[in-house]
């Protein structure tokens, strides 16, 4: 049976290519020697692998970091497998054969991975050190081990811990991370994710790992007039209704009308990333318009105050206010959740 085509989506996240490719191109920069990567994991951080590799490829983007083999496939539709590093490395022999069979490279983080990976037939691969985080990694008391030397190691990695703060820990891990580079054969060395570009020169190595800063998030205050905002959550409008002063809103009736107003209902809801924490709180533009969220945020829907905007209607659409930085001071959640939330019924 042939389908009829899907109708257009109710709920859609808009991502400015323009602005992706520009945040990479100035990451790239700043990285001073070293050329920017980019962590695509996660969907691309929920904005969507389709969108986002294809604009970071054409900006320039060589090498693309995902944390799971299933992650594979859908990324290396738009770039060379030999472009694609796999975080989590192989746990299987299915996964070190998958790697080999596809020619993508895997982060090797620990002794027993480098035999898998060497009962496979081996080959070029990266190797993360653990230099302080205590999370993934091989063990720097581990560095000297037979099997590890019989790697050929591409990229030397390194992951920093808070680099998004200002504490004794970067440095200890950068000279860690120097030592592990002395101590171990390899052609490129890395350390830095977004925040860790920040941090200077000596932290760049040959590749840098951004992820939240390519999508607009700002891990450290000094990248903040820097980057652009790329992801906007954009949502229809089902409904409009008036309600009278006292009439209730929504779950548990947490919001009472004060007075008559127009309220509307939008096709956004916790099943779709936009958390119950939202609830009393969010904000949602409409030309500069500010909508404010009314009552409990629902599954599948979310009321909002449409008195200021009294042209909108059933089918127009409505922004969420979704700045990164605003909005994780207000929700409570990280940036990096603020972004990773975002769920599969957004048209991407
Ligand atoms: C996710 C991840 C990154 C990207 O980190 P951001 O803070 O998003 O820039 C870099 N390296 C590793 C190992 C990661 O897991």
């Amino acid at each position: 049976m042939s389908l009829p085509e899907l109708p257009p989506a109710a709920l859609r996240l808009d991502v400015d290519r323009d602005a992706l490719a520009a945040n990479w191109r100035t990451l790239d920069a700043l990285s001073g020697q070293a050329a920017a990567g980019a962590a695509v994991k996660a969907n691309a951080y929920g904005l969507g692998v389709p969108v986002v590799v294809p604009v970071l490829r054409d900006a320039g983007c060589r090498s693309f970091f995902v944390a799971h083999w299933r992650e594979v496939a859908a990324v290396a539709e738009h770039v060379p497998a030999s472009a694609i590093s796999v975080l989590h490395g192989p746990l299987t022999a299915a996964d070190a054969a998958y790697a080999k069979a596809l020619g993508v490279k895997p982060v090797i983080n620990s002794v027993p991975q480098a035999r898998l990976w060497l009962d496979a037939g081996g080959g070029r691969c990266h190797l993360m050190v653990d230099t302080g985080m205590n999370r993934l990694g091989l063990p720097m008391a581990e560095l000297g081990d037979d099997t590890i030397a019989r790697l050929e190691i591409d990229v030397l990695l390194s992951h920093l811990a808070s680099a998004d703060e200002d504490v004794a820990l970067n440095e200890v891990q950068r000279g860690r991370w120097e030592e592990a580079r002395r101590a171990v054969a390899h052609r490129r060395a890395s350390l830095a994710n977004s925040a860790g570009i920040a941090l200077g020169a000596a932290y760049h190595g040959d590749l840098t790992r951004p992820g939240l800063a390519l999508y607009g998030g700002i891990p450290r205050a000094e990248l903040s007039d820097r980057l652009a905002q790329v992801a906007r959550p954009m949502a229809a409008i089902l409904q409009v209704r008036e309600v009278a002063a006292g009439d209730t809103l929504g779950y548990n009736a947490t919001f009472t009308a004060p007075a008559p107003m127009r309220v509307g209902t939008i096709a956004l809801g916790y099943a779709d990333g936009y958390l119950r924490c939202w609830s009393g709180k969010g904000i949602m533009l409409s030309q500069g318009r500010r909508l404010p969220v009314l009552g409990r945020v629902s599954m599948d829907m979310t009321i909002i105050d449409l008195s200021a905007a009294p042209d909108l209607r059933e089918g127009d659409w409505v922004e969420a206010e979704y700045e990164p930085v605003a909005a994780a001071a207000q929700s409570g959640l990280s940036q990096y959740e603020l972004f990773t939330l975002l769920g599969a019924r957004f048209g991407r």
